[in-house]
């Protein structure tokens, strides 16, 4: 595999990072994901818009413009050959010298920038959407920032080790009684038909799959309600699903061991889902 670091292309085992980093150091840094659908990218132009933003919040500087990196995005799914997949990008803050709590300043730190991909023949027809997730639900005592997509990962992953553990396939994280968000996934229930997802704040990520799974159900004259929902309200709820880059639209079957409506993938969910992929599919570069 050909990774790409700081202006290089280079074998996997060639591709290296100074240790002194501030992203393996402290975390200091932020990625975006973007699924590869038939070769072209989906939706570059929210993930762009979202890795720049990350980047404000944190004052860290712009490894390149949007051109470049789209250029970037395309000559590695070329040169490793990907059909279905996705492209990792993480910026970190770099790092010139020892290590210290305050930034460096960014006129003279260059941050990094690595992308690489991941192939995953068939990542659209995945068997999971047809039977559906089941999720528990556990404390969401990640910090302050979640719309801000750092790479300070540690807690969603121990999420994710959690429903392993329990035998499902992922956790939604409640605070003060209420649904953020899955551990890498925008969370939806569906009740009489109207669609019920957290408003957009610092409390969760703004998903660019959520953006555009919003629009299309407008669009379809589909009634969405912004706002937060309990975990009973959920496990009560006819239907639920995720969304994220990688999983698209994801149905929910069961919450906390009960199942939600029939137990099986719901109407609006799967609905959902072939609009997202068909839609998405034809505006994807
Ligand atoms: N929420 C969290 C915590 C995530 O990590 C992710 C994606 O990684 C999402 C939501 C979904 O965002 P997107 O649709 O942009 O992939």
């Amino acid at each position: 595999r050909i990774v790409y670091v700081n202006g290089d292309y280079l074998p996997e085992e060639e591709a290296v990072v100074s240790v002194f980093d501030r992203g393996f150091l402290m975390a200091d840094g932020v990625y975006e994901v973007t699924s590869v659908l038939g070769g072209k990218l989906i939706d570059f132009a929210g993930h762009t818009a979202r890795l720049n933003r990350s980047l404000r919040e944190l004052d860290m500087a712009s490894p390149c413009s949007d051109e470049e990196l789209l250029a970037i995005h395309r000559e590695l799914v070329a040169r490793n050959g990907i059909e279905d997949g996705l492209v990792y990008l993480q910026v970190t803050r770099g790092n010139p010298g020892d290590r210290d709590f305050v930034f460096p300043d960014p006129k003279v730190t260059k941050p990094t920038l690595v992308l690489f991909t991941q192939s995953k023949p068939g990542l659209a027809d995945s068997p999971a959407a047809k039977t559906g997730w089941k999720v528990i639900s556990i404390d969401d005592i990640r910090w302050g920032r979640r719309d801000i997509k750092t790479t300070q990962l540690l807690y969603p992953s121990m999420g994710k080790m959690m429903a392993k553990k329990a035998g499902v396939d992922d956790a939604w994280l409640i605070e003060d009684g209420l649904v953020t968000e899955g551990t890498s996934n925008n969370a939806y229930i569906v009740k009489g038909g109207r669609i019920i997802t957290r408003q957009l704040s610092n409390d969760i990520l703004h998903g660019i799959t959520r953006a555009a799974v919003l629009r299309f159900a407008a669009e379809a004259q589909m009634v969405v309600e912004e706002r937060s929902f309990t975990i009973d309200e959920a496990k009560a709820a006819d239907e639920a699903f995720v969304t994220s880059a990688s999983a698209f639209v994801m149905p929910v079957v069961e919450i906390d061991g009960v199942a939600l409506g029939s137990g099986k993938p719901g109407p609006v969910a799967t609905r959902l889902r072939e609009i997202y992929l068909e839609e998405s599919l034809k505006a994807a570069v």
